[in-house]
């Protein structure tokens, strides 16, 4: 299994907003996480990426228990978060050279990512001049530097236009193709667009996981 999570609960405070939610991700699997706002859909995925620590329970990413093995586990992950704190005032290419410094990746991997993601034509821009798409773009190739097993999306398609809707999409089934994704949304087209299987969370519990053939012939 690429991610498995068991019997997590979190709780801020007295507010339960993880109630012992399980489930696991094969290697190579796209699923997508869906919830409404509030769900606990976010609170999860910084348990898996280690961000916030769980009330009770494991996480496991590639075998490796994102709170006793961090740094392994983490190697293995690629996270978009949500609202991913991009550095506005600089240029996409030296962003990503910042980050590959970090990750000790090389330059060459930088343009590779960059052809990968479609930033090509924006790669000499600062992020600030880019659209919401392009600012995805620069998140998604952040993630992929270190080449991880795991990506963890957090509502990587909320705000966009139609067009660029469509292109992150097609890219996330690209870059699925050999990846374990996990990608978070409260509108259920974009699970249908994007992935075959879906896990359902409401009010911190999941509620269903299903192939979306088994989800519609419930409907
Ligand atoms: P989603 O991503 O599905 O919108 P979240 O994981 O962000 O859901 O939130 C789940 C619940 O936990 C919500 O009720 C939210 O208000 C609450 N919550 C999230 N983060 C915190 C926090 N840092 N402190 C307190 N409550 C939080
Ligand atoms: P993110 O995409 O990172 O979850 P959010 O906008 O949901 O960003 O939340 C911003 C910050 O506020 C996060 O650190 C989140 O944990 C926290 N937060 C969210 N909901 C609550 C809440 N009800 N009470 C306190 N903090 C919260």
């Amino acid at each position: 299994m690429s991610i498995e999570v068991k019997n997590i609960t979190k709780f801020y405070e007295q507010q339960k907003a993880l109630d012992n939610v399980s489930f696991s991700i094969k290697k190579g699997e796209i699923v997508g996480f869906l919830g409404p706002n509030g769900a606990g859909k976010s609170t999860m995925m910084k348990i898996i990426t280690g961000f916030v620590n769980a009330s009770e329970g494991d996480v496991l990413v590639s075998n490796f228990n994102i709170e006793t093995t961090k740094i392994d586990a983490q190697k293995n992950i690629g996270y978009l978060p949500e609202h991913n704190p991009l550095y506005l005032e600089m240029y996409v290419k030296e962003y990503l050279l910042f980050n590959a410094g970090i990750h000790k990746v090389s330059k060459n991997e930088v343009d590779k990512i960059i052809v990968k993601v479609g930033l090509q034509p924006e790669a000499h821009k600062k992020i600030n001049q880019l659209s919401k798409g392009y600012r995805q773009r620069v998140g998604l190739a952040a993630a992929l530097l270190h080449n991880p097993e795991v990506l963890i999306l957090d509502e990587p398609t909320t705000g966009l236009d139609p067009n660029q809707l469509v292109e992150i999409r097609n890219l996330i089934k690209e870059i699925g193709k050999d990846k374990t994704v996990l990608f978070s949304t409260h509108i259920m087209q974009e699970v249908e667009a994007i992935c075959d299987r879906v896990i359902l969370i409401n009010k911190g519990k999941i509620i269903a996981d299903k192939k979306l053939n088994e989800l519609r012939g419930n409907q």
